[in-house]
Order: C-alpha cells, then sequence, then structure tokens
C-alpha cells in the first residue's frame, strides 16, 4: 500500500515528487520515457525562471539550445501587421527538461517510466491504479492519487467532470533552412481562434499551432502554406508531433480536487488561455501542493483550493487580457499604437 501515487511526471509531477517529505511512500508513473518528450513550444517563461529561483535550482547550459532569441515577431494575418515584441524566454530542449527535473527526485521515490496508467478504481477511501509497465499489467493501491498527467488527464477523467474547451497543438519539425533564426506568434482567424508560431531551436525550425478539433489538420496545412508564402523555406521534415491542449475559458475550469484525488499543473487547468505558458503553473502548483501535504494529509482539498488562490487570480488576468490578443479590432489598435514594439528593422 503506497500513501501517494503521482500520474504524470513533467514539471508538475516531477516537482512534486521532489518535494514530498520522505515520512510517505510514494510512487510515480509516467508515459514517457527518457527519449520521449511533450509537444511544446520549450519556452521557459520569466514566472517559469522565477520559481526555479525559489527553489534555487540552476540550469545545466545542456538544456539550453541555440540561439536565444529576444523578441517576438508578432504577424496578424487578419489585419495585415506585423510587430516587434522584446521577451525575455528562456529557449530549452524540453525533452532534456524534464529529464533533469526527473534526475532531481529522491532515491525514496518509486519511479515507473515507460508506464500507462489506464484504469484508476476507489473503493473504501482506497485508490486502486491499474498501470502497463514493460509489457506487464500491474495493480497498486494508494491512499492519495495526484493527477499530474497533463491535458488529457486520466485522473480528472475519471473523477471530476471536464469543464475544459480541448484544443490539438500540432509541431512539425525541420531541419533549418532559414539563414536568420527567429520566433514568431500567428493570428489568423481563418486558421485558428487561438494561435499558432514558429520557433527556431538548435538546427531545426519548428512550424506550430493550436487548433480546434475539426478540421486540425486542414488547418495546420494552410498555416504551412501561409508561412512558407512569408519567404521562409525550411529544409527537411524531421518529426511532426501533437497533443491536447487545455484552453480555459474562465477560472471555473481550474480543478484543484477533492477526496483523496488532486490535480496540479496542466490537469488541473492551469495554463495560460492567452499564451498558452504552463510550465510555471505547473511547478507553483506542485510546490504548493506538497507542502501542504508535507505537513498534513488531512483536509488538503480545503487548504488546496485557498492556497491556489493567487493562480486562479493571475489565470484570470490572463483571461481578461485575451480580447487584445485575440480580437481583430483590439489587436490591431494595440499593434497600431507601437506600445512596447521594438524598432526592428
Ligand atoms: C504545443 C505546445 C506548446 C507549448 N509551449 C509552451 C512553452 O513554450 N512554455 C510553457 O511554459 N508552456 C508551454 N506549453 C504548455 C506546457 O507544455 C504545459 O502547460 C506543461 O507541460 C504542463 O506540465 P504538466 O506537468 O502539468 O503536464 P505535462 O507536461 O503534460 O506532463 C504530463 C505527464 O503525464 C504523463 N501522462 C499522461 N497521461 C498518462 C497516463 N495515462 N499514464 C502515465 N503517464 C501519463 C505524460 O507522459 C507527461 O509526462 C505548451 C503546450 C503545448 C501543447
Amino acid at each position: 500500500m503506497y500513501d501517494i501515487a503521482i500520474i504524470g511526471l513533467g514539471p508538475a509531477g516531477a516537482t512534486l515528487a521532489r518535494l514530498l517529505d520522505k515520512k510517505y511512500k510514494v510512487i510515480a508513473i509516467d508515459r514517457k520515457g527518457e527519449k520521449n518528450g511533450k509537444c511544446c513550444g520549450g519556452l521557459l517563461s520569466p514566472d517559469a525562471q522565477r520559481i526555479l529561483a525559489q527553489f534555487d535550482i540552476c540550469l545545466p547550459k545542456e538544456i539550453l539550445v541555440d540561439p536565444q532569441i529576444f523578441s517576438v515577431r508578432t504577424i496578424d494575418f487578419d489585419n495585415h501587421l506585423e510587430k516587434f515584441y522584446q521577451r525575455f524566454y528562456l529557449n530549452m530542449d524540453r525533452i532534456k527538461f524534464d529529464n533533469f527535473l526527473i534526475s532531481l527526485i529522491p532515491d525514496n521515490i518509486e519511479i515507473c517510466r515507460d508506464s500507462i496508467c489506464k484504469k484508476i478504481e476507489k473503493e473504501n477511501d482506497i485508490f486502486r491504479i491499474t498501470f502497463k509497465s514493460k509489457g506487464a499489467e500491474r495493480t497498486e493501491e494508494t491512499r492519495i492519487v495526484i493527477g499530474a498527467d497533463g491535458a488529457n488527464s486520466t485522473v480528472r477523467n475519471t473523477f471530476y467532470k471536464s469543464r475544459m474547451d480541448k484544443y490539438i497543438s500540432i509541431q512539425e519539425w525541420y531541419k533549418d533552412g532559414i539563414n536568420s533564426p527567429f520566433y514568431s506568434c500567428i493570428f489568423d482567424r481563418n486558421i485558428t481562434d487561438s494561435y499558432c508560431w514558429t520557433i527556431s531551436k538548435d538546427n531545426y525550425f519548428i512550424i506550430g499551432g493550436a487548433f480546434p478539433v475539426k478540421n486540425s489538420n486542414m488547418r495546420f496545412e494552410i498555416l504551412k502554406e501561409k508561412v512558407k508564402n512569408m519567404g521562409v523555406s525550411v529544409g527537411e521534415l524531421v518529426k511532426r508531433e501533437g497533443c491536447f491542449i487545455n484552453l480555459n475559458r474562465g477560472t471555473v475550469s481550474v480543478c484543484t480536487g477533492k477526496n483523496g484525488a488532486y490535480l496540479i499543473g496542466e490537469a488541473a487547468g492551469m495554463i495560460s488561455p492567452s499564451s498558452l505558458e504552463g510550465i510555471s503553473y505547473s511547478m507553483e502548483s506542485a510546490k504548493i501542493l506538497a507542502e501542504i501535504i508535507n505537513h498534513d494529509c488531512n483536509n488538503v482539498k480545503h487548504k488546496y483550493f485557498i492556497k491556489t488562490s493567487g493562480i486562479r487570480l493571475r489565470l484570470l488576468f490572463k483571461i481578461i487580457k485575451k480580447p487584445f490578443m485575440y480580437n481583430k479590432i483590439l489587436r490591431k489598435l494595440i499593434m497600431k499604437s507601437g506600445i512596447k514594439t521594438i524598432n526592428n528593422r
């Protein structure tokens, strides 16, 4: 019998596993192996850098990739506008970042990678978790289960009604054929009511976007055509990846959990609805939950809900900010005003 089972070892699960007190018997299960990564832009925001600083964690330089880009080229196809804005992201290798966070987990935690959680049942306050590990099915019991399993969370889907808007993210990695690397944000209502991007990363050029589920592939093809029409010539296609992304429409989308089944990170709905940045919320929610559980694993629900009110408030602010990014007229006004733009050329 385990005290705690963590499902998912992304930034949320790995942070929680690192911070939990040694008095607990913990198992952490993740579908990914060392060589697989999450479909992600891999940009570490200033908020995420701040959380790492709070943890006193320094990033080894191997996790960073070439080049570090200091501006975002904002391309508005709806209004035929283009502006540059300063950004303070770190451009990194997401697979290496996740592996690094996992490497910091202490030895007392039992880590099962390449292991997929299939089913979670609850009986008399005990959770029975069935997962497939190294080809064999295994069942374990635990008093607390924590869903750190991202946008399509099994824990959330099992115990809580989902009130998220599920979008599909698609990214393609090309051998870099362009001379001058850049990071861009692309807005085009004909493609998506969210946004698309391009990122230069080491010797690759990534084209990606978040699309409504319906016709997502067709939308991605249109995006690629438009990027190529901008004069960007890319090299050979290296890989294509995709995943769900939760776009919360309000703080009601955030679900922290109750009765022994708690959620952290994107599984809890903690992701910016405007920029789609989520690593900072994942590490912060994990830190909050670890502190509560380490103190006392009773009455977690109430304390965790209250202590995450700062996160919900910040998400609310992002929701209020959203029309200024996504409404065609408001975005035109902001971009034309020149506020915070950089005279790049
Ligand atoms: C295309 C894209 C680009 C993004 N770019 C950025 C960015 O540049 N910067 C940023 O800050 N945020 C970005 N985000 C958001 C960010 O990726 C997420 O918010 C963040 O990864 C959430 O961390 P997490 O630990 O909560 O979940 P995840 O990172 O999704 O980790 C969940 C883990 O759970 C595991 N898992 C899932 N289901 C199971 C199961 N059934 N059994 C076992 N394990 C399971 C997965 O293998 C995974 O390791 C992006 C998202 C997308 C989709």
